[in-house]
């Protein structure tokens, strides 16, 4: 899939609808494409390269449920996930509910 970005990139905007209950979200913070590549350089030790896409984007805040959400929102690039998924740390080696639902699924099971 190819992006074509300069149309994706955010307009400057200080509310936005929450794409979950259609709410007002507030922008909260804008972060700059170079921001991202930086804090993913430091989270994961490693430098994203050089084709690696990622684009500008302001976080917004919904008053009432308090979800944050993107705008653009837009799935990452192919060459960001290329990238973010070969990363060693990207898959946890285990998550709350996962316990969760192998515990249901055995009660389940012996019924
Ligand atoms: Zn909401």
């Amino acid at each position: 899939m190819v992006l074509n970005i300069e149309s994706l990139q955010s307009k400057t905007t200080t509310s936005l609808k929450c794409p979950i209950c259609g709410f007002k979200g507030n922008c909260v913070k804008s972060i700059s494409s170079d921001e991202i590549k930086r804090s993913l350089s430091d989270y994961f030790s490693s430098k994203p390269s050089d084709n690696f896409e990622v684009m500008d984007c302001d976080i917004f805040k919904c008053e009432n449920c308090t979800l944050e959400y993107a705008d653009p929102f837009v799935p990452g690039s192919d060459s960001f996930y290329n990238w973010v998924t070969t990363r060693e740390d990207y898959y946890p080696s285990e998550r709350w509910e996962w316990k969760y639902f192998t515990e249901t699924f055995r009660k389940a099971a012996s019924i």
